[in-house]
């Protein structure tokens, strides 16, 4: 029961407005612990609840008689706009019988405007690292007297690089007295480096844990022989599965934006979300998805990270995730709240290993689905190690006993090219996966 989390009656008024029943995991173990004042560091991914666990403290804490503002008194740092525009309508929800104004800063919004917004000063503000690092530098930005500090989706913030303009600004507000990181996943070393920078003595709570992810969706794979044979495969779930709303997943923009193309070309209603969109059109596509102006979006990852809609039941992979925690990511957007989700992960020759890698990871076997219509020649590799994997061939080996490199065919097939060194050893999902060692206790 929210009422015995010790909570302003003004808050507890507007939970109850929201007809939230009683409160999720998350916010249960983390609610109290944040009122009674401690840092927190909380693993929890997005649909569980998270924003709550934090921002209801915060206005507890802020909450107080109508009077002139003149200190922003806690910073929600986060890594996307559309996460922020989510936070935000939060905020508001739960302070809507409350003097509390929140203001939120992204990029690709009208700098002089948000330069304006920032001298009516908000108690809370929400922003991404990059265009608050840009207002503290023009001078508008006043971050001494934050009393708390946020950052979520911390594991999400690094990996888009945002690390040193986070720092920067965990550095201007050096009086808190309170800073709750949040984050998807357990995540490396740079998150555990800077949970050691930021908070102190934090209490750690694990409340997702990686196997539970997807609990209340079915995992389903289709094998497939080339992209082709996936496209054609998507045009059949797209036509003849039962689903409210489905986002396609791609791992390129150049596929996302070449299979929205295929679907308009067939009248099918259809939006299309990645980096390359602006501002505007990224948040007409989400807004327009969401009143149901379309079953279907498509999408890259980082486009569609801490999207929340209401009645999404299917969730397509047209290529396997880089790695299993975006794999949960992905998935994460469907089954939410204990409802009926469908998950569908396209694999050819090139999406096996990673597959069999996300199984392990998630300690999961996905359930091979077969559509009769469509039945390829590709059903798995001939042969798989232990570990689900594909046996390879043997590299050839050159006089100097060094191993040739064979160029990869398709380039946008090539899953981790481009990615820093770093990333290829993280053990928070990105492949080669390892063995997870036994999951930390629920609280410490
Ligand atoms: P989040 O994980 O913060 O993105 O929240 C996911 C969705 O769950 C949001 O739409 C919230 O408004 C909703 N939500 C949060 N807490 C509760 C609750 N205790 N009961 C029902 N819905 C909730």
């Amino acid at each position: 029961m929210f009422s015995e989390l010790a909570l302003h009656e003004r808050l507890l008024k507007a939970v109850e407005e929201l007809k939230f029943a009683e409160p999720t995991p998350v916010q249960a173990a983390a609610i109290p612990l944040a009122l009674q004042g401690h840092d927190l560091r909380v693993t929890a991914q997005t649909g569980s609840g998270k924003t709550a666990a934090f921002v209801l403290p915060i206005l507890n804490r802020l909450i107080g008689p109508a009077q002139v503002r003149v200190d922003i008194r806690a910073l929600i740092l986060l890594p996307t706009r559309e996460l922020a525009q989510q936070t935000l309508k939060e905020v508001e929800r739960f302070s809507q019988f409350t003097f509390i104004k929140a203001g939120m800063i992204t990029g690709g919004e009208d700098f002089k405007v948000q330069a304006a917004m920032l001298r009516k000063v908000p108690d809370i503000l929400i922003g991404t690292p990059g265009r608050l690092l840009e207002h503290l530098n023009a001078g508008n930005l006043d971050l001494k007297k934050v009393e708390v500090l946020v950052l979520d989706e911390a594991d999400r913030m690094l990996d888009m690089g945002f690390s040193e303009d986070v720092e920067r600004l965990t550095g201007e507000c050096p009086n808190r007295q309170q800073t709750l990181l949040f984050s998807a996943t357990t995540g490396g070393n740079a998150l555990r480096e800077m949970t050691q920078k930021v908070l102190r003595e934090p209490k750690h709570l694990l409340l997702n844990r990686v196997s539970e992810l997807a609990e209340g969706t079915r995992q389903q794979v289709i094998t497939a022989d080339h992209d082709q044979h996936k496209e054609a495969i998507i045009n059949w779930l797209v036509a003849n599965e039962t689903y409210q709303k489905a986002i396609i997943f791609t791992n390129t923009k150049a596929w996302a934006d070449r299979l929205y193309g295929r679907l308009v070309a067939q009248d099918i209603k259809a939006f299309v979300l990645h980096g390359d969109k602006d501002q505007k059109d990224r948040k007409a596509a989400i807004d327009r998805f969401k009143q149901g102006g379309s079953k279907v979006l498509v999408a890259t990852d980082v486009a569609a990270r801490g999207l929340d809609i209401d009645g999404l039941d299917l969730v397509i992979n047209f290529d396997m995730p880089r790695s299993g925690d975006d794999y949960v990511h992905r998935v994460g957007r469907t089954g939410r709240a204990g409802s009926e989700g469908l998950a569908i992960s396209l694999i050819d020759h090139s999406d096996w290993n990673l597959m069999s890698s996300v199984e392990r990871y998630l300690k999961q076997t996905f359930e091979r689905r077969v559509i009769k219509e469509l039945k390829g020649t590709y059903s798995g590799p001939k042969k798989v190690k232990a570990s689900g994997k594909a046996v390879g061939k043997k590299k050839k080996t050159d006089a100097k006993g060094d191993k040739k490199k064979t160029a990869s065919k398709t380039p946008t097939k090539r899953r981790t090219a481009n990615k820093p060194k770093s990333e290829l050893v993280s053990q928070d999902g990105l492949a080669p996966l390892k063995k997870r060692s036994t999951p930390a206790p629920a609280a410490e």
